[in-house]
């Protein structure tokens, strides 16, 4: 395209909140056949709350909520966010903690009191040898819900979990409407466990899912898909989605997101409405059928 049809499709996206930092990302955004999309502060709001505490036998709720708290406020992941304010809204005191990590798309580790925690997915636990096979059965009927779950291990035994909804954005339904009719396939991504991704992919109509996907096997779908002879947009909010976003042919990032998302991307959604997709869609069309 020129220079100036592309800097008038980046100055009306603009209006619109949707920051196209890449020209040829515009370019390429009418070709787009395939939009791969993460789950989590993408598809919904990304502002989860606790919705249930289950401790284990001789432990207690609070006490299960406490050390998560404390580990998870050195997160900034939105499940961690929504643990320290389930914690603070019970008026439990948070603990320093020691030997803080946080494996991306996995969980959290650190020490509270003496008590070595571990949290995260079912998946991860069972990395780290914890058995999590007492609860399963409870923690699949929160799933069931839409509601992730993560178990909770104090030195490595089985303390509880922690099970977090997070509704679907409001403008995810139609954008994702338009985007089908369009003719865009539209493929779920998400590290998170597969009832609860079936679940919000039946709320959605999404019937291409993968879950339990950590990061660098997000970027691999996208790879995938494009020797498929797919042309893939991918669209995500987290440190976990930046190797994707770059792997596809537009990284598509939220801009209620984290900022390497947005660094990665050739596209930000100012206010993470996926309707941003459509315009930028039009936009291309626009842009390419001006200099044709
Ligand atoms: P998504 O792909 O849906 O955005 P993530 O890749 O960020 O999800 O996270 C995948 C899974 O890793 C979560 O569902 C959760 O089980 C676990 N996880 C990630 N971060 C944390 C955390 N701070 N505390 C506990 N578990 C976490
Ligand atoms: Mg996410």
């Amino acid at each position: 395209a020129t220079p100036m049809s592309i800097m008038v499709g980046v100055g009306r996206g603009a209006q619109h909140g949707v920051l196209i930092r890449d020209a040829e990302a515009l370019e390429r955004m009418e070709k787009v056949d395939t939009l791969v999309v993460d789950k989590t502060g993408t598809l919904t709001e990304g502002r989860p709350k606790v919705v249930h505490v289950e401790p284990v036998e001789g432990v207690s709720a609070d006490d299960l909520l406490q050390k998560l708290a404390s580990v998870e406020r050195a997160s900034e992941h939105p499940l961690a966010t929504a643990v320290v304010d389930a914690a603070r809204a019970r008026n439990l005191p948070l603990a320093n903690v020691l030997d803080f990590d946080s494996p991306v798309g996995k969980g959290v580790v650190g020490r509270v009191g003496g008590v070595q925690v571990v949290s995260g997915a079912a998946k991860y636990l069972a990395e780290q040898g914890v058995e999590v096979s007492a609860l399963e059965a409870v923690a699949e009927r929160q799933r069931a819900q839409a509601a992730t779950v993560i178990f909770v291990a104090f030195d490595g035994k089985l303390a509880g979990f922690v099970a977090i909804a997070d509704p679907i954005k409001a403008t995810t339904p139609a954008a994702l409407k338009s985007l089908r009719e369009a003719g865009v396939r539209i493929v779920m991504l998400t590290g998170d466990g597969k009832t609860t991704a079936q679940a919000v992919a039946k709320q959605l109509g999404i019937d291409e899912v993968e879950a339990e996907v950590f990061p660098e096997n997000k970027a691999n779908i996208v790879e995938r898909l494009r020797k498929e002879g797919r042309v893939v947009a991918m669209a995500g909010d987290g440190v976990n989605d930046a190797p994707a976003l770059a792997a596809a042919e537009v990284g598509i990032a939220m801009g209620t997101g984290t900022d390497v998302a947005m660094e990665s991307a050739g596209v930000t959604l100012l206010k993470g409405d996926l309707m941003g997709i459509v315009r930028a869609r039009k936009l291309s069309h626009a842009t390419m059928r001006n200099i044709r």
